[in-house]
């Protein structure tokens, strides 16, 4: 990288688009799980229309400038974050932060990437509409970067992923073309659904400036209810029946080990026990509806009592409600404070979940003795969250040392499972020797003629998801 590429790109772009004090910089350099980040960067650039983006885009690839592209910087890949000796921008879309419509009749709205998801929620609720994805970081991460991680959450088993949610979008091309894709409709067979190919690409084969997203009638009622269980079979039994008997209106169904409700015991002292007597999983189920007149609650009891379930509470209110929530969304937070802990994010078929949990909890121990495991997640999705923490006795250095060949013991187990080793949080710097190992070759070398199709001189994201060049040079 040249200064004077550098100093070309600054000047297509206005003062408060660009960053490039060390001190100002440094917000942006950080990543969530502190694995990545820190590496320098030659700027950091925050354009507010789609045609500076597209400009600064070109500069880059003239330049022969990475670009990296930032949302809310929640994501737990490194996907956002530079890599060493890169010679690359950061290209933050926070400034894109306009609600450009909202359409109550057509259920759809459009968002600008920079928009926080909590504001997307806002807008939609203030015409009496829904708007899904939902979940712990939703304050911070934006629109856009949902789509490009094809974010989850807490609503997947009914409304399906940020792909689901998305009808069109508008993307800045490696080359600076502007792809003008913000359709709004629920039916169009003419031709390739390109929006897809943007959707869950992690900025490796355009900038997502955009999108054209779905919304659904707001809620009026809501049942939460958190079961004891003996067995992971048994949760998968019963979410089965409770999904039937609530006519198909679970939204949510969360699955813990009693370990990680512990951790979360221990570290929160507003969590409670939820039940009197413990038990080895939980299952934390909402069903939801918009209309007023659906007895939730009692659908969610009857199914519980025909299921002989020996042990569980209906919120008979909000905070109550609100409490098993915290249970859960506690989790993560109290699992750091056990110790350094490797984070697995899988999917197996659900009937394959019990499966899946035991042989890979044995694999584990037998890698490397006395590892807690930690299990909890989306069981509706089949999804859940396998990580390890460490030993009591082991330090925590040592055990993240062991980061790659612990995962890859429980990958092995999910992709025998019919599974996948990557469900939510995306690939990033994280994984793509994962990628690389553990897809079927024909489809790597698809993605692989995809980004070089798209990005052929490798300015976006590079060396993230399925890097064009090797690695190890
Ligand atoms: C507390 C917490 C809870 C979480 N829970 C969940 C969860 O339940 N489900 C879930 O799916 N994820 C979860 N995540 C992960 C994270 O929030 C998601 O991956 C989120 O979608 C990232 O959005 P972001 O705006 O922060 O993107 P960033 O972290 O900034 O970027 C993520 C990736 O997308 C790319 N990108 C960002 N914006 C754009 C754009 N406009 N165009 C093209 N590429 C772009 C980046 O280059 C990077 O590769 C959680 C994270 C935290 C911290």
């Amino acid at each position: 990288m040249t200064n004077t590429a550098v100093t070309q790109l600054l000047k297509t772009l206005d003062a408060e688009s660009v960053v490039t004090d060390a001190r100002a910089m440094a917000p942006y350099l950080t990543e969530q799980r502190g694995r990545f980040g820190g590496h320098p960067v030659a700027a950091v650039i925050r354009p507010d229309t789609p045609e500076a983006v597209a400009r600064a885009v070109t500069a880059c690839h003239g330049a022969g400038l990475a670009v990296i592209p930032q949302g809310g910087n929640t994501g737990l890949c490194g996907g956002a974050a530079a890599r060493p000796d890169e010679q690359a921008i950061i290209l933050s879309l926070e400034r894109l932060d306009r609600i450009r419509s909202v359409d109550a009749e057509d259920f759809s709205l459009v968002a600008e990437a920079g928009c926080r998801l909590s504001a997307v929620q806002a807008a939609a609720a203030a015409v009496d509409r829904l708007f899904p994805l939902s979940y712990a970081a939703e304050a911070d991460c934006q629109i856009g970067g949902n789509l490009a991680t094809n974010a989850g959450g807490m609503n997947v088993l009914r409304y399906g992923n940020a792909r689901d949610l998305t009808l069109g979008v508008e993307v800045v091309l490696a080359d600076g073309r502007i792809w003008h894709g913000l359709k709004r409709l629920r039916k169009d067979n003419s031709g390739f659904d390109l929006k897809d190919l943007f959707i869950g690409a992690e900025g490796s084969l355009g900038i997502i400036t955009a999108a054209s997203l779905k919304l659904f009638p707001a809620i009026r009622q809501r049942a939460t209810a958190i079961v004891g269980l003996d067995s992971v079979e048994r949760a998968i039994a019963l979410f089965s029946q409770l999904r039937q008997a609530s006519g198909d209106a679970l939204s949510s169904c969360e699955l813990m080990g009693r370990r990680p409700l512990e951790y979360a015991l221990a570290h929160d002292a507003h969590c409670v026990d939820p039940l009197p007597a413990p038990h080895a999983w939980y299952l934390l189920v909402e069903a939801s509806s918009s209309a007023e007149d659906v007895d939730l609650a009692g659908r969610l009891e009857q199914a519980m009592a025909a299921a002989a379930v020996g042990d569980y509470r209906i919120a008979g209110d909000a905070p109550t409600a609100a409490a098993f929530w915290r249970l859960r969304n506690t989790i993560p937070a109290a699992q750091k404070v056990a110790g350094a802990s490797i984070k697995n994010d899988i999917s197996v078929p659900i009937s394959g979940m019990g499966e899946f949990i035991q042989r890979a909890g044995e694999a584990v121990i037998a890698a490397c003795p006395g590892t807690r495991i930690c299990a909890f997640g989306h069981l509706g999705d089949g999804n859940i969250h396998f990580n390890l923490t460490r030993p009591e006795a082991s330090d925590d250095d040592e055990f993240l040392a062991r980061w790659a060949d612990l995962t890859a013991v429980v990958h092995d187990e999910a992709v025998r499972l019919g599974g996948s080793f990557a469900a939510e949080h995306g690939i990033g710097q994280l994984k793509p020797a994962e990628v690389q190992r553990l897809k079927d070759p024909v489809e790597l070398a698809l993605m692989r003629n995809l980004k070089a199709a798209l990005d052929p001189a490798d300015t976006l994201n590079p060396g993230k998801v399925v890097p064009l060049r090797d690695q190890s040079a």
